[in-house]
């Protein structure tokens, strides 16, 4: 039987640890912290995340847990429209998935094949030519045909084996949350939730987890938010850091201001927007019988003005357990390099363009900013669009 050890129990980690033992592997998935946790925030999912979660055998989970999200379009602060909401067909349509509804689907995905083991911080790894690649934490060394770093932004694999890769500040922060509905509050009519409004160096978008009316279903319900600010995550504890959110959205069109009112500080989720840059020279490496490979941010951690990086984790795993379903664990770890560089390239430049226009600041730039997003934006937005809803899991 082939192994595999996976390094992180993130979404990326998940995704293919599951993917793998339900191909027959045999799977251990290490993971440094004491325990799996996911964030109690919310997660937008494209096509093609949706479409790899299917590849993966999770659609039938998805199902029950997703939210169509309806374009909401792009305000200003001061209401004027940027970008008018557009129809959007339903294979062009996210969804919107309660992390922690997503973290349990993953968790149930992973069956009685694999052996999880927390409290393991990797600090090396082997990948010599005639090895077999291994990882170790300093107490014990784990050998595997495969070894999947999927140890997020900081991964200490990538660092070893693709030390070119940086990760530097994207130049902003940015806050979650999701109000559960019995906290949410009322909306007097005419009033929704959705979209983005766009300000000089801040934005806020929010959607809404099911309907108040389908609260006690399976699914997580209530109204998610994000705001994003240019400038670096606070130090403030998260009460005094709701304040401040407060402040700098006084006067953006409701309901902003009633959502941030709504928000238990408890569950504020703040975190310094960071990439790599350069992205990793190779995703593969052949080493001994099988190789290593990067997954998810560990491998194009990126800003998330597309919302890409966990749709791109969910690629990258339906890839490589199809790349491994046909040929040979050398050759599945070149295929693998080859198959997801260009695709991670392509996102990575589309979201870093994103993230330019959007943390656009001055009065000059942001007049160029809005004059320009009616008509960039919508290209910039189908271009992404188009690359999003053209991929396909390898047959
Ligand atoms: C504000 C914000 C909004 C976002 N919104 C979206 C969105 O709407 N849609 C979307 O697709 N993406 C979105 N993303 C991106 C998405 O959250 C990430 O791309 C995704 O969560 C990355 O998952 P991962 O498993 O690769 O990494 P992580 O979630 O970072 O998981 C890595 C795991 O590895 C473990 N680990 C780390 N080092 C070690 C080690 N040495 N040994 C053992 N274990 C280790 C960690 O503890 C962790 O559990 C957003 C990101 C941000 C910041």
């Amino acid at each position: 039987m082939r192994s595999a050890v996976v390094v992180g129990a993130g979404i990326a980690g998940l995704s293919v640890a599951g993917a793998l033992a339900r191909s027959g592997w045999a799977v251990t998935l290490l993971e440094r912290a004491d325990r799996v946790r996911p964030e109690p925030t919310a997660v937008v999912l494209w096509p093609n995340g949706v479409r790899a979660l299917r590849a993966l055998g999770l659609g039938a989970g998805l199902e029950a847990i997703a939210t169509p999200l309806p374009d909401g379009g792009v305000r200003r602060p001061d209401g004027h429209w940027l970008v008018q909401p557009r129809a959007l067909p339903a294979d062009r349509m996210p969804v919107v998935v309660h992390r922690e509804d997503l973290h349990d689907a993953l968790i149930a995905g992973l069956g009685e094949r694999v052996e999880l083991r927390t409290g393991v911080a990797v600090e090396t790894v082997h990948a010599e030519a005639g090895e077999r690649p291994a990882v170790s934490d300093g107490r014990q060394t784990i050998e595997a045909d495969l070894v999947v770093a999927a140890d997020g932004v900081d991964s200490r694999i990538r660092r070893r084996l693709a030390p070119e890769a940086t990760v530097v500040s994207s130049g902003s922060a940015a806050w979650r949350a999701v109000i559960p509905w019995y906290r949410a509050p009322q909306l007097p009519d005419g009033q929704t939730v959705g979209g983005e409004v766009l300000g000089a160096g801040y934005r806020f978008v929010s959607a809404s987890l099911g309907d108040r009316g389908s609260a006690g279903g399976s699914a997580r319900g209530g109204i998610y938010w994000v705001a994003t600010a240019a400038g670096a995550a606070r130090p403030e504890p998260p009460r005094t850091q709701l304040a401040l959110l407060r402040r700098w959205y006084a006067g953006w069109p409701a309901p902003i201001g009633e959502l941030l009112d709504a928000t238990d500080p408890a569950d504020l989720v703040q975190q310094e927007i960071r990439e790599l840059r350069p992205l990793p020279r190779a995703y593969g490496y052949p080493a001994g019988p099988g190789g290593v490979v990067l997954l998810g941010d560990a491998a194009h951690a990126m800003p998330p003005h597309l919302g890409q990086g966990a749709c791109l984790a969910f690629e990258d795993a339906a890839t490589l357990a199809a790349l491994l379903r046909e040929s040979r664990l050398p050759d599945a770890v070149t295929a693998y390099d080859r198959v997801r560089r260009p695709r991670a390239a392509t996102m990575v430049r589309q979201a870093r363009r994103m993230s330019a226009v959007l943390q656009a600041r001055g009065r000059l730039a942001l007049r160029a900013r809005d004059a320009a997003l009616g008509t960039l934006t919508p290209r910039l937005l189908n271009t992404a669009a188009a690359s999003v809803a053209q991929w396909r899991p390898p047959s």
